[in-house]
């Protein structure tokens, strides 16, 4: 099997939108006390980029979530492999997700963070794939809307590859 590598988002435009989220969330949390949460492992190069832009304090944790192991297809199934480790009652939640596809993630994490009694939980998104939502859910922070492609890079991988790529690009796979 060959694997067709294309650019879809560069790292400038990236940086950009990392910057202008993170004035947004600066100032609707300023008198909050804001937990980000990121679902691993694919949040994880967003969610620092973002943490390092905000001009307010908070905490930080992460959530290890079932992946796609080898396939490009979701399976609809969620497994928490790890949760979180503060408290987060009667706290600012925002859960930091790479892509939002089905929406299943999503709202599985909610209705499982939502029993742990926070403030609030709003959703910090970087990826969108509109077009394939299974289950509405209202992304309050994000970065950009894309097409039907399995995207990878800036910490979203194929198999585990491609996650340090400065950029975002998605793979075709060719029969060789
Ligand atoms: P959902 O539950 O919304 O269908 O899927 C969300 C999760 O599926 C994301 O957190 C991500 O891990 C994975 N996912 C969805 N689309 C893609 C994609 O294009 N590439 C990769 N690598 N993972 C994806």
């Amino acid at each position: 099997m060959n694997i067709k590598l294309f650019k879809l988002i560069d790292e400038e435009d990236i940086k950009n939108k990392v910057k202008e989220l993170a004035e947004k969330i600066s100032s609707d949390y300023s008198d909050k006390e804001l937990i980000l949460i990121g679902i691993l492992k694919g949040a994880f190069v967003f969610l620092s980029d973002l943490i390092r832009n905000l001009t307010i304090p908070c905490l930080c944790d992460f959530i290890k979530v079932s992946s796609y192991g080898k396939g490009t297809e979701s399976s609809g199934i969620v497994k928490i492999l790890s949760d979180i480790s503060i408290d987060i009652k009667d706290k600012d939640i925002l859960l930091v997700e790479d892509i939002v596809d089905t929406g299943l993630t999503l709202k599985y994490l909610i209705d499982h963070l939502s029993l742990k009694k926070p403030k609030s939980i709003k959703i910090c998104a970087l990826l969108d794939k509109k077009e394939r939502h299974k289950i509405e859910i209202p992304i309050d922070y994000l970065g950009f809307t894309i097409p039907n492609k399995f995207v990878v890079g800036y910490g979203i991988d194929y198999d585990e590859k491609f996650r340090y790529l400065p950029y975002i690009g998605y793979i075709e796979l060719e029969k060789s």
